[in-house]
């Protein structure tokens, strides 16, 4: 079968722009798909697709020192929209050991600022513009993709752009849209006042009508409307956005496209998360010898100026700090422990103030027993996963969840709430079968997380049984070996599909 030309678009990619877990996926799935079939079959092996990334050259990335050149042909390219033109170009670079390109979207007027996300009034204009430059530079490079995978809001006006903006461009005529959800929490929603800006003042026949009605529109649900598919990123998760509980408000809209959309648990990039490789490791270990693992914690606990003790368990969080983590749950169950158990507790999060206050004041009611490093640090990311003992994770909801995964290569065990794609890739622990790879919970309170916090501490105390959990997560395979093929199936029912 012939190679695919696939446009993988997004607000974040890693390791140049992360906030949070899609950013790890577009770097994992794009280098996967690119890799290139070698001969002999040593696991390496991928599909060899012609790939091409798109992503906003943030200020972040400018001045990070990545290496990137000016694209030949697409440099100063202009867009124009109703009030304003806006001109941009392409730099190249290649996602961290692979040959698959990166195409940077070039605009200072938008992308040079501070953050990734802006709560600026142009909000809407610099992802419209991601949306647009995809079309654009695919016109320049005269490139006509068989998919153009979208992702999450910021890129939910590209199948809506392609079908009214661009409907008359031939090159495009064999493109199909995906559109991934990755967490339908953000939906990109602004008010109608912004849609003649955005070239859509003539186009609220496409949009949702109930949300015209109310003068906003979404970029999400535009997509949603208009991909030829729609993936999210785990099996749960498919089935719980079309229900009230969690659909938040688009239920009713993906029910209508169910036979369009399907789940795919993400995969894990073990490239940059696998204990016996990682670089920002100083101990690396692997299942057969987990002395590094050891050694991580105690390295963990020194960084946190904790002291030591080998049977006190070390639990780890490393988290954006929002509601939808569940980190109110802590608040009746964790003091009670913090109190009774020798434990540590060690925490690496940003995000809401009442998050970072509560945690903050853990810290400081048991300064012998938490650590807290309030901010984003990759490296400290993966000192958490090695050295602590057990992972929390008690989510309200989760579309599929990293670190869980990142944490059952770790040996470090996850205590999740069954939801999304934690539901997907945790199993149970069952001491008497001695299967299962961590300890969940089904209802969203405290009492179900102490209860199941309670459990795992007497989990830990049988240390062979322990040793066999760890080892049953260590040997879980989520590697985008395995869920990459997922995609091509999908792209390859996309690229022989008629137009919808
Ligand atoms: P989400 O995408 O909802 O934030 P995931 O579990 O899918 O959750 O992915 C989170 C990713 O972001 C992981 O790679 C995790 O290590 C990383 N991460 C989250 N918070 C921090 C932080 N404060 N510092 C460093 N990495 C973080």
């Amino acid at each position: 079968m012939r190679p695919l030309r696939l446009a993988l678009a997004a607000s974040e990619l890693a390791p140049f722009a992360k906030t949070g877990g899609l950013a790890d996926v577009l770097l994992g799935l794009g280098r996967w798909l690119g890799r290139p079939p070698t001969a002999a079959d040593d696991g390496a092996a991928g599909p060899g697709h012609d790939v091409r990334l798109f992503v906003p050259f943030y200020r972040r990335i400018r001045d990070g020192g990545v290496a990137v050149e000016d694209h030949p042909t697409a440099g100063a390219i202009d867009v124009r929209f109703p009030n304003r033109t806006l001109r941009y170009s392409i730099k190249v670079g290649r996602l961290p050991a692979s040959e698959v390109p990166v195409y940077f979207v070039d605009c200072p007027e938008l992308y040079d600022r501070d953050g990734i996300y802006t709560d600026g009034g142009d909000e809407p204009l610099r992802f419209a513009l991601l949306s647009r430059a995809v079309l654009e530079t695919c016109q320049r490079l005269q490139w006509a993709p068989d998919v153009i995978h979208c992702n999450d809001w910021h890129t939910g006006l590209l199948p809506l752009y392609l079908r009214t903006l661009y409907a008359w461009d031939g090159l495009f005529r064999r493109t199909r849209t995906l559109l991934t959800i990755h967490n339908i929490g953000y939906q990109g929603s602004f008010a109608t006042g912004v849609l003649e800006s955005l070239g859509l003042g003539e186009q609220q026949a496409h949009l949702h009508p109930g949300d015209l009605q109310n003068g906003s529109f979404s970029f999400l649900k535009t997509g949603v409307l208009h991909a030829d598919k729609l993936s999210t990123v785990s099996v749960t998760y498919a089935d719980e956005i079309q229900t009230d509980t969690y659909g938040m408000g688009m239920q009713e809209l993906l029910r209508d496209r169910r036979r369009d959309l399907v789940g795919i648990v993400n995969g894990v990039d073990y490239g940059e998360w696998d204990p016996a490789s990682d670089p920002r490791i100083p101990h690396p270990y692997s299942a057969d010898d987990l002395a590094g693992k050891a050694k991580m914690k105690a390295a963990l606990l020194d960084r946190f100026a904790l002291p030591h003790e080998r049977r006190a368990p070390v639990f780890g969080v490393v988290s954006r700090l929002t509601s939808q983590k569940g980190f109110e749950l802590f608040r009746d169950a964790m003091p009670v422990f913090l109190q009774r158990e020798d434990m540590r507790l060690c925490v690496l999060g940003s995000g809401e103030s009442e998050h970072e206050q509560y945690f903050q004041w853990l810290r400081d009611t048991w300064p012998d027993k938490v650590g807290l490093y309030r901010g984003f640090q990759e490296e400290l990311a993966h000192w958490i996963e090695a050295g602590s003992d057990l992972f929390l994770m008690p989510s309200r909801f989760e579309p599929c969840g990293l670190n869980q995964m990142y944490s059952l290569r770790y040996g470090t065990p996850p205590i999740v709430r069954r939801t999304g794609g934690l539901a997907d890739t945790v199993q149970p622990w069952d001491p008497d079968s001695r299967t299962g790879t961590g300890f969940l919970f089904d209802e969203f309170s405290s009492h179900a997380l102490a209860g199941t916090i309670d459990w795992a501490l007497r989990c830990w105390r049988d240390r062979r049984g322990w040793q066999r959990l760890v080892e049953n997560g260590m040997s879980q395979d989520f590697s985008w070996q395995r869920q990459g093929p997922e995609y091509v199936k999908l792209y390859r029912s996309l690229a022989a599909s008629p137009s919808a």
